[in-house]
């Protein structure tokens, strides 16, 4: 679709194991050549040609201030001034750490990754080492990143251990991994029945976006909640999309949950690389140096990072009142999308959480993977490229979320909704 892109890409391909250095950019599930980007400003993204588009995808989520924002980028400069790593403790860790714990109170005490995917293998980690128990329990569809134990496949009914999702990953390991269809109660109480004893922790999305946007039904996150308290496993709630994405805070704040552990990620560092792992205060001193569980990270806590954590949870403190606007907007243009579909006969299912959304090309509804996996795939692709083409960039594949910036206007829900209207003219 993009002349410059297309030289580009295959030079990346000469290089990079398939030009790209996490799978989801190639746009395997549409088709074609991804479009580069050389930079992005707001809510607008801009591909080697300068062309302009609204950015729904924002980094798959982290860049809630819309991109490059003022504030956020003089402090990952003026921290740079300063030095960009030094191995030894430095007091913006503490003030990074303070702004969480404060924000989401379970988090007593917390421990800076560099990733997502290290946050929940640490708490994964954990919940092994305090529990003494070796399986985890997790949902079809949910993703936590890319640890061995955390990638495991759909697998069908209660008595069907882990399938490993990649070759690499032994047996051994995906056999201590369960994994069950969301929502479903009846699956869990029986899983957790039958494997209690050996039950170290149960890890969720408390609303799943790596399916696409999938909304806990009433009672799940609190059966989660009982039945894991009952048996003595740990709960983890996997917050790395939804952690300041919806409210300051956790989505644990909005369900009244307090799990035993919680994983951030993504907006926390303000685009650039973090995760971070906390929770209780017994459980977290497990951790070495105070405790036997061993995890580290030469780049953990770095200062450019914390400098644009800090900048970026400032800023959210400060909008918190502004939240309920953005989901406004979300619902705005959700709901106008919707109508477009309906007028030209097109089923689609509108899944949404405050200001993260996936339309589902099929009738819905949507509450699991399984349901998930009904979609017309085929004419999300056809309309992804309708929308790249008309100057919006949406997630290229059906099976995640987009979101919304803070630096998103009404004139881009306008534009948004114009281009919407361009494309099915011609799906
Ligand atoms: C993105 C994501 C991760 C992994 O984070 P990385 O920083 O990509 O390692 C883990 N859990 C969830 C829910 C995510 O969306």
């Amino acid at each position: 679709m993009n002349k410059t892109s297309l030289p580009v890409f295959a030079e990346a391909g000469r290089v990079i194991a398939g030009g790209v250095n996490s799978p989801v950019r190639a746009w395997k599930s549409v088709g074609g050549d991804p479009a580069f980007v050389s930079r992005a400003a707001g809510s607008k993204i801009y591909d080697l040609d300068g062309k302009e588009y609204i950015d729904y995808v924002l980094s798959w989520g982290p860049m809630i201030l819309g991109h490059a924002h003022p504030d956020v980028t003089a402090a990952v400069c003026e921290a740079a001034r300063r030095g960009t790593s030094f191995g030894a403790p430095t007091v913006a860790e503490t003030q990074m750490a303070r702004l969480i714990s404060e924000a989401i109170p379970s988090m007593e005490r917390v421990r800076m990754t560099s990733s997502g995917t290290e946050a929940a293998m640490t708490a994964i980690r954990l919940a092994r080492g305090c529990t003494g128990r070796n399986k985890i329990l997790k949902f079809d569809g949910c993703y936590h990143g890319h640890a061995d134990s955390l990638l495991i496949k759909a697998g069908s009914g209660v008595t069907t251990l882990g399938i490993p999702g990649s070759p690499g990953i032994p047996e051994t390991v995906a056999r201590l991994t369960l994994s069950l269809p969301y929502n479903d109660i009846g699956a869990l109480e029986k899983a957790v029945a039958l494997y209690a004893d050996d039950l170290a922790a149960v890890i969720v999305e408390p609303v799943a976006g790596n399916m696409g946007v999938v909304l806990p039904e009433e009672g799940f996150l609190e059966a989660l909640r009982d039945e894991t308290a009952r048996h003595g496993a740990l709960l983890i709630f996997d917050e790395v999309i939804t952690g300041f994405r919806f409210a300051f805070g956790g989505y644990q704040r909005l369900a009244h949950i307090q799990p035993d552990l919680t994983c951030l990620g993504k907006i926390i560092g303000g685009g650039l690389p973090v995760g971070a792992v906390g929770g209780k205060k017994d459980i977290m001193e497990r951790l070495a140096p105070s405790g036997d569980v061993y995890q580290a990270g030469t780049l953990s806590g770095n200062p450019l990072a914390m400098n644009a954590g800090i900048t970026t949870l400032s800023i959210l403190m400060s909008k918190a009142d502004a939240y309920a606007a953005l989901e406004e907007e979300a619902r705005l243009l959700c709901r106008e999308m919707e109508k477009l579909f309906a007028g030209r006969g097109i089923a689609v299912c509108v899944n949404r959480a405050f200001s993260m959304f996936t339309l589902f090309f099929q009738e819905g509804p949507v509450r699991d993977l399984s349901s998930a996996l009904r979609s017309d795939t085929d004419l999300y692709a056809r309309f992804f490229h309708g929308m790249i083409q008309n100057g919006v960039w949406l997630a290229p594949s059906q099976f995640e979320a987009g979101f919304l910036s803070f630096a998103h206007t009404r004139q881009d829900t306008d534009r948004t909704l114009s281009a919407v209207e361009k494309t099915l003219d011609r799906l």
